[in-house]
């Protein structure tokens, strides 16, 4: 399979080159050149196959000319080694909960994914694996990647805007993981580090990569938990919707990947918080990049999505996505109205990124009717335990594995939002 540019079609990598640009030199995201349709026997016997037979099967059918089965079978046990179980919260709404591996985050898919596939694409030169994260990524790319040999990776964040065990997450384990506090927000981050990428000088000395959704290492394997998830809804559930929490939109971007290769999604629901760039051009407003607004679901504060041109390109032009996408946003307050009424009516605890997620699937479920929805949750509730605990008036127990990373002593280097102290940092390692 080769990947070709969203900005030049014309220009096409190999897979192992795709993984380590991450970003194509024109700027552009990679795609795959085909999306390989799946048999429609293969769809109709998804209740019957495991989550690591469905992914045998998609993630050969996307990376078959390239691995041998037996390292996607290597990759595919090694990504999916915990459960995202569907659980039934009102009728006709399901929530998949993505937050059951080591960091509690969805982003562990893509980043064990992501570190397996390096690992198995380059062999005897050492790699430097820069993110930008808003929280999440940082954690779970620093998990992923912990003592992988000839990988080291350095973590940008911004300084303050992060919750605390985020930060405990990607600070403390030190070994092959750096972190760099940034005095700036997420999009001045993620700005030095696509700077870093396009920098020739830099690039000549040095390889360097990325595992931000942006590369299709990690962005590509979170198709397998839509697959799943589908699998796993009742029998004669009718019209399907996924509402996804979105934020660099990634996930959903791989959701409508999964569709594109024939898994039966009738549409999706883009939901985020006031950060609010899709929604509003998904409803006509031209796509413009904004500074990011701060919220209670800061994982998805984002001003400059950067998958969007993802999304136009699975679907081929703006009219055809807009069909199948219907966009919402909510701010915090009625977030935390919603945690907490789905709390009192049905017991089920969300935290606020799943809840914005729940909001934008409950809004799309008033306008059409006849639809059984699903809602990505991408956390554990503890994760954001302040807010949580705030709507709730209760504890939330995070799990033991959690809990120790507060114990852990927080090492980190204070750059300014300046791109050439960042180049000069990294050519001082
Ligand atoms: C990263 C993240 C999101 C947003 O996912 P995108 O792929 O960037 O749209 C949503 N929720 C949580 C908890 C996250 O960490």
């Amino acid at each position: 399979m080769k990947f070709y540019s969203t900005n030049n079609k014309s220009h096409k990598v190999s897979l192992k080159e795709a993984v380590i640009k991450g970003l194509a030199p024109d700027q552009g995201l990679y795609m795959p050149e085909q999306i390989p349709p799946l048999s429609a026997d293969f769809i109709a016997q998804l209740p019957n196959l495991s989550f690591q037979e469905i992914g045998y099967e998609v993630i050969g059918a996307l990376f078959g000319e390239d691995l041998s089965s037996d390292h996607i079978k290597e990759l595919v046990n090694h990504t999916l080694t915990f459960d995202a179980p569907l659980v039934k919260v009102e009728d006709g709404v399901y929530t998949l909960e993505l937050f059951h591996g080591p960091t509690l985050a969805f982003k562990d898919f893509g980043a064990r994914f992501c570190s397996k596939l390096m690992n198995l694409l380059v062999s005897n030169e050492k790699v430097r694996v820069l993110v930008a994260t808003s929280g999440d990524t940082g954690s779970a790319v620093a998990n992923g990647f912990y003592k992988v040999p000839n990988v080291e990776v350095i973590i940008l964040y911004p300084s303050g805007k992060v919750s605390t065990l985020q930060e405990k997450q990607f600070t403390t384990l030190g070994e092959n993981i750096t972190a760099l506090e940034v005095d700036g927000v997420f999009d001045d981050c993620q700005q030095m580090v696509k700077q870093a990428f396009l920098d020739k000088d830099l690039n000549a000395r040095m390889l360097l990569t990325s595992a931000n959704s942006i590369n299709i290492a990690r962005w590509i394997p979170q198709c397998l938990y839509y697959f799943y998830a589908y699998s796993r809804l009742p029998k004669g559930q009718g019209k399907v919707v996924f509402s996804v929490p979105s934020g660099n939109f990634g996930n959903i971007a791989a959701g409508m990947l999964a569709e594109r290769m024939g898994l039966p999604i009738d549409h999706f629901v883009a939901a985020t918080n006031v950060n609010k760039i899709v929604p509003d051009f998904l409803k006509g407003v031209p796509f413009r990049p904004r500074p990011s607004l701060q919220t209670i679901s800061n994982s998805m504060d984002v001003g400059n999505p950067s998958n969007f041109y993802r999304l136009l390109d699975l679907y081929g032009d703006e009219s055809n996505l807009k069909e199948r996408v219907k966009g919402y946003f909510f701010d915090d307050a009625t977030t935390r109205e919603a945690m907490a009424e789905v709390k009192a009516a049905t017991g089920y605890l969300m935290e606020p990124h799943g809840a914005v997620a729940y909001l934008g699937l409950k809004t799309f479920r008033e306008e059409h009717g006849g639809y059984t929805g699903v809602f990505l949750e991408t956390a554990h509730p503890g994760k954001f335990g302040d807010v949580v605990e705030a709507v709730h008036q209760q504890k939330v127990e995070l799990p033991e594995r959690l809990a120790a990373f507060f114990k852990g002593q927080k090492k980190s280097q204070l750059i300014a939002n300046d791109y050439e102290e960042f180049k000069d940092y990294l050519l001082s390692k």
